[in-house]
């Protein structure tokens, strides 16, 4: 059956069970798969991977003036929900191995302002971050993990799946994402409390009383059962979906080969999705990411820059950016990098142009 039929049949039952309200047999259905999919004790269904974030501040108590420390390369929707609780972010500089938040300069942080409430680590592009390393500094000083794996769907580390790791873990379902629900997110965490405090959350906070009866301040975040239907469809081309994404980064690398431009490396212990294949183009090219992305576009293909660096965003001139004791490694990826074309519809002959039109760069 093609994509679209799986989400028409699961849309249709909602209609036909007259389930169309934000609350159904869709929402738990897709909340289960995910679960045992990913090796998840609790899932909670989101109307956006954002609310996700958000619902994890307040579960870790992030409030007022808390300090927050956030992976500096990354998509601003990691950093905004520390700003939705009023809490302060310092952002943490990646490494060269896998484009994330860098150990070293986490330590330095925590040297720098004290022991945070939280962490933010981003899985970039699909690849796991240093979770090892992350995960024991978090544990050593006790501080809460939360795992933005909004690109990382299907990602594994030492086997595990990303977005596992942290107390709270979070996906999307966005419309770029590896799987999409129109809109989406989900929380997931380890604790039944959480799940239950988060249910209560997104859906306005209401106490068990026969009236509408409120002790705090709640939102509506909660997936509704319509797009629920369409992410049990999804959730039947995953594994497929990850092994396209996967082959189109296969394309890349033995195309781009002899060229001197270099893949987001993959470590050995950790299997990305490939959600999207970024490249840096080597030193000593006069060629930036920018030139390269109006070269592609003047040939109607798409690209872009990596994401640029939340410390170099007017919106956080303010905050504190930790670097491992060299010059930005961010800025310096944001410079050269570029996010290639890899949408699952691709065939390897539009890979393989994209490259001729790389080539023809250099
Ligand atoms: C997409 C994305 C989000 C936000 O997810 P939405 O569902 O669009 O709200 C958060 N973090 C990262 C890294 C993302 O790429």
């Amino acid at each position: 059956m093609s994509d679209a039929g799986y989400e028409l049949e699961y849309i249709h039952d909602a209609f036909a069970k007259n389930w169309i309200a934000p609350l159904g047999e869709n929402v738990t259905e897709f909340e289960n798969s995910m679960k045992s999919w990913m090796g998840a004790e609790y899932a909670v269904a989101l109307s956006s991977g954002t609310g996700a974030l958000h619902l994890s501040m307040l579960l870790a108590g992030v409030s007022k003036e808390d300090k927050v420390f956030c992976q500096d390369l990354t998509f601003a929707a990691s950093a905004n929900p520390i700003a939705y609780v009023d809490a302060v972010p310092v952002f943490i500089d990646s490494e060269r191995e896998t484009w994330n938040m860098d150990p070293v300069a986490l330590e330095n942080a925590i040297q720098q302002y004290g022991v945070p409430k939280a962490v933010v680590v981003v899985h970039l592009y699909g690849n796991p971050a240093k979770m090892d390393e992350i995960c024991r500094i978090c544990e050593k000083y006790g501080i809460i993990l939360i795992e933005d794996a909004a690109e990382a769907l299907g990602s594994t580390y030492h086997g595990q799946k990303c977005g596992t790791f942290g107390e709270y873990g979070i996906l999307s379902f966005n419309g770029n994402k590896i799987i999409t629900t129109s809109g989406g997110g989900m929380l997931l965490c380890k604790k039944e409390a959480d799940a239950m405090h988060a249910l209560k959350l997104a859906t306005q906070a209401r106490e068990a009383f026969p009236w509408y009866q409120h002790t705090e301040i709640g939102y509506n975040y909660r997936m509704s059962n319509i797009c629920a239907g369409i992410g049990r469809g999804q959730m039947k081309v995953l594994t497929e979906r990850v092994a396209l994404k996967r082959a189109i980064y296969q394309r890349y690398k033995e195309n781009l080969q002899e060229l001197p431009l270099s893949l987001q490396p993959m470590p050995g212990n950790a299997v990305s999705n490939c959600w999207l294949t970024t490249a840096i183009i080597q030193d000593g090219y006069d060629i930036t990411s920018i030139k390269m992305v109006s070269a592609l576009s003047a040939c109607d293909i798409e690209s872009r820059p990596l994401w640029k660096p939340m410390h170099a965003q007017p919106v956080f001139a303010e905050a504190g950016y930790v670097t491992a004791g060299h010059e930005s490694v961010s800025e310096d990826l944001f410079r050269r990098g570029i996010c290639l074309p890899s949408d699952t519809k691709m065939k390897m002959e539009d890979v393989d142009r994209v490259c001729e039109v790389i080539r023809s760069l250099f």
